[in-house]
């Protein structure tokens, strides 16, 4: 490990309590005793888990000229999978503790059972990690299909589509976000590794004699796009893999690190994947997945590097990432420093009493800025609890309407980092939140 920090296994369990808590997560089925690993997104948890696709989307697709979106079939047959190499070799090496039968990945355990501290293992075997199941009301063979274990392949198989609806050329990229299954053997640490999750995927198809180049570009641009949403560089390193721990499609993979409280691990990774799907897909297919360059007259197969983010991970990273105790006015609060753009709420409208005088002018605030941001509206418990409660799920601007609103039509706008007050007419209100959030 080239730069050391200490992990902090009360950072993870902070974090956990406080998504559960704050309704960010609930376990899925909870009523029925939960199903494992598996994880509902609560009211404030949705908020931000879009918003972190939002933010991947309008940088990655609405920002630039050179790519465009799909959203592609969850289900799908055997013969794309077969194809991407994903029925042979979508493993994990699989062992059973002959001391206590539970099953693990090979790979992360270092020859000690994590249950039992037994070092008898049965020997490894593969485990395919892809859901399988049947679509239709028949059984057998040709019904057989499978749960998609990434996004990029409805990239791969709709490249002709894409390339002729759009006239896209070399160097362009297609990009993706929805949810990926994998049958993990050990899925673990919260929403870091689950059956269920959410990719943000893009594959950006450029001519093979520019592979090296767009590769580079890309681990760039992905590393800057966290810490351009508040995630600090002391915790962020890419790790470029060695050749031998290449996967069989790769030229190249560099993955973006977070900072887990556990240590290092992968938050995104970058891959130059050469032609191999394309020409997989064509080979298997019988469609021809090339591009035609008119000006030099020559037929070829694009080579692809493919940023592969997790949604879910990146949400949990950002979660991390933010999560501070600090003293105010000599309390300890917990503050969560979140990216404006992330925090599930933007704006908290809280009329300073609940006597009937101050609603119709919290109501007239509230409306004004819904439109434009995430609004909660908060009327119970003191002031300063409401300020607490605000700043554990990460909202920056607290709006007070008190009674002197009725008089100068004006409200206390509270900063979460700083926790400095400033009055501002309603009437500049939208004006002065957009220019702290620099929207102009
Ligand atoms: P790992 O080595 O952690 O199993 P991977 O290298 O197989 O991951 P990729 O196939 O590169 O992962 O997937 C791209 C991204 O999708 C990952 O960087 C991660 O953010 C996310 N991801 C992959 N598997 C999971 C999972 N089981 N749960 C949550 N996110 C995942």
């Amino acid at each position: 490990m080239d730069s050391a920090f200490e992990t902090d296994p009360e950072l993870l369990e902070k974090v956990i309590n406080l998504a559960k808590r704050r309704g960010f997560t609930f376990q899925s089925a909870e009523i029925y005793g939960g199903f494992r690993s598996t994880y509902d997104y609560g009211p404030l948890g949705v908020n931000m888990l879009r918003n972190v696709k939002a933010a991947w989307w309008r940088d990655m697709v609405q920002l630039r000229q050179d790519v465009v979106g799909i959203d592609a079939a969850i289900l799908g047959p055997p013969a794309v999978w077969a194809a991407s190499g994903h029925l042979e070799t979508f493993t994990d090496p699989l062992v059973d503790c002959r001391t206590c039968k539970e099953r693990f990945r090979e790979d992360k355990i270092d020859g000690v059972c994590p249950n039992c501290g037994s070092t008898q293992f049965t020997e490894a075997r593969a485990f395919n990690l892809m859901f399988k199941t049947q679509a239709g009301p028949v059984e057998g063979e040709g019904a057989t299909a499978y749960l998609r274990p990434e996004t990029a392949q409805g990239m791969f198989t709709n490249f002709n589509n894409v390339l002729f609806t759009t006239r896209k050329k070399p160097p362009f990229g297609v990009a993706q976000v929805g949810k990926s299954f994998r049958n993990e053997i050990t899925p673990q640490n919260f929403v870091f590794r689950t059956r269920e999750f959410e990719q943000m995927e893009m594959e950006y198809f450029v001519p093979p004699a520019e592979a090296d180049e767009w590769y580079r570009y890309w681990i760039d641009v992905r590393y800057n796009w966290y810490l351009g949403l508040g995630i600090p560089s002391d915790k962020l390193r890419l790790h470029e893999h060695a050749t031998e721990d290449l996967s069989h499609y790769s030229r190249g993979t560099t993955d973006v690190e977070f900072a887990y409280p556990w240590g290092w691990d992968e938050l995104e990774g970058v891959a130059n994947r050469g032609d191999y799907d394309l020409t997989q897909h064509s080979n298997a297919s019988g469609t021809k997945l090339e591009y035609f360059d008119q000006t030099a007259n020559e037929r070829y197969t694009p080579y692809v590097i493919e940023p592969a983010a997790g949604a879910t991970r990146a949400m949990m990273a950002f979660l991390l990432a933010a999560y501070h105790e600090d003293v105010v006015e000599g309390e300890t609060r917990t503050v969560l420093r979140l990216d404006w753009r992330l925090a599930p709420y933007q704006v908290a409208v809280l009329p300073l009493s609940k006597k009937p005088e101050l609603e119709g002018v919290s109501q007239e605030v509230l409306s004004l800025l819904q439109p434009h941001f995430a609004c909660d509206y908060d009327v119970t418990q003191s002031i300063g609890r409401r300020y607490r409660r605000q700043d554990e799920v990460g909202t920056p601007y607290c709006i007070t309407v008190d009674f002197d609103s009725l008089e100068d039509r004006a409200v206390t706008v509270r900063d979460r980092d700083t926790t400095l007050q400033v009055r501002v007419p309603i009437a500049h209100l939208l004006a002065a939140l957009r220019e702290r959030t620099n929207q102009n």
